[in-house]
């Protein structure tokens, strides 16, 4: 009831431009803002509550993502993509995390995590087979870096791949994988040098190769539409030419694709935000206490406008991070780590200043508020926690102390 109620009238405060959504966009980006967000809301949020309690995968969302050409959205049209850039990229994710933050993760990962190093790091012939398969979303990707002893330390990871002949033989087993559960292709990062510590490579590896299982599937605080699951690899072995960049590169594959895959997430931080935001006006204009409506006290108020702040603040510095990776720009390391913590907090921030602005029904499964606190935590934690994203950009000013004035 509560949430039908005010989805309608934050509708019509959309609509009369009371409720801001951030930016003047050029017309190319505003058209797919506009097509991706009639979707999300349309397709996408039907069904959020109903496949989060369910823990269930958005198959049919994803199919329809994949049709549409948003499951390949920076691919070049030559290998069947929309061709779109890294800020297009962002806005997709924004737009479907507002209605359900488990879509804008598979979607966030398929694209920034795997077909963006892809298209780095792969040669011709390799591009030429797997991004069609991508763009098209006839593949679900997965990025596999984490294990049990390495998280924030990847450099620690044991699954390991040895040569042998024209195959590689890849034993151990990897962690927290999203998309894990349905993915067909997985970009995969493994010890080749056993002796070497921070050395790893990376091989795209086909989910139906023998030797290759789904393991254990966790059972999550949030974002409980994504599977995150083990992958077991047992003598698997996967043909040489899958071999993603040289030997050794795995590591800056991997931080590479993490770069970029900060910027989806942050994305997604605000797509959750501004959801809260939207329902919590909504909610304050209507609900009355004491003869008024909420939105007359001034402790209501003050939520109000310190969620919109970060809000603004957290897209601002987005699209600045979009900008500086279409550039090739090394200062996406600092931005981009910026960025990511600074939406994550913004997000759990928003989610649970929403829930108070709700009372006692915001703490309640029938109000979207606590879906979106559940589903904000992840956000400082995944592609690097809070805690690195802040070591990342104090390392660079500490380096650089310049490197924090305005070019
Ligand atoms: C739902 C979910 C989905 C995920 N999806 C993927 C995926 O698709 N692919 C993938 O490869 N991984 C994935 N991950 C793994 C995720 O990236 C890691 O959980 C994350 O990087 C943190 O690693 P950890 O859990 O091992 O924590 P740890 O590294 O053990 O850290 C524990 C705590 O210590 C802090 N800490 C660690 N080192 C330092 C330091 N040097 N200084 C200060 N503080 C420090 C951390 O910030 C954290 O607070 C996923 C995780 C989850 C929960």
């Amino acid at each position: 009831m509560v949430a039908a109620t005010t989805q309608s009238l934050t509708e019509g405060l959309m609509a009369e431009g009371v409720i801001p959504f951030g930016y003047e966009l050029d017309e190319e980006h505003a058209m797919l803002r506009d097509s991706i967000r009639k979707f999300a809301r349309e397709v996408v949020m039907r069904g959020a509550a109903e496949r989060d309690a369910r823990g269930e995968f958005p198959a049919e969302i994803i199919k329809q993502l994949g049709d549409m050409g948003y499951q390949g959205i920076c691919v070049p049209p030559e290998y069947g993509g929309s061709g779109m850039d890294t800020l297009a990229s962002a806005i997709v994710v924004e737009e479907l995390s507002y209605a359900d933050a488990s879509v804008g993760v598979i979607n966030s990962v398929q694209n920034s995590l795997v077909i963006d190093p892809v298209l780095r790091f792969a040669n011709d012939d390799q591009k030429s087979r797997w991004l069609p398969r991508m763009a098209s979303g006839e593949w679900l990707n997965a990025f596999s870096l984490s294990e049990a002893g390495s998280g924030s330390d990847a450099g620690a990871m044991s699954c390991s791949a040895k040569l042998d002949g024209d195959h590689w033989v890849i034993n151990g087993t990897k962690m927290w994988v999203t998309n894990g559960a349905e993915a067909d292709a997985i970009l995969l990062f493994v010890r080749t040098e056993p002796t070497e510590r921070r050395s790893a490579s990376c091989l795209l590896v086909e989910k139906k190769t023998p030797g290759l299982t789904v393991g254990k599937h966790e059972d999550k605080l949030g974002i409980r539409g994504s599977s995150t699951t083990e992958l077991i690899f047992e003598n698997c072995r996967v043909s040489a030419a899958n071999l993603v960049g040289q030997r050794g590169q795995g590591l800056k594959i991997a931080l590479t694709g993490i770069g970029g895959g900060r910027l989806g997430i942050a994305a997604q931080a605000i797509g959750i935000a501004q959801c809260a935001l939207d329902r919590a006006a909504s909610y304050a204009l209507q609900r009355k206490q004491f003869g008024k409506s909420l939105s007359e006290f001034q402790a209501i108020q003050w939520k109000i406008a310190d969620m919109s702040v970060r809000i603004a603040a957290s897209r601002a510095l987005l699209y600045r991070a979009c900008d500086l990776k279409g550039a090739d720009d090394p200062d996406l390391m600092r931005v981009g780590a910026m960025v990511k913590v600074f939406a994550s907090e913004t997000a759990s921030f928003c989610a649970n200043q929403a829930i108070q602005v709700f009372g006692g029904i915001g703490y309640c499964r029938e109000e979207v508020a606590e879906r979106l606190l559940r589903d904000a935590k992840i956000t400082e934690i995944y592609e690097g926690t809070s805690e690195m994203q802040r070591l990342t950009v104090a390392e660079a000013i500490i380096k650089d102390p310049a490197c924090v004035l305005p070019t």
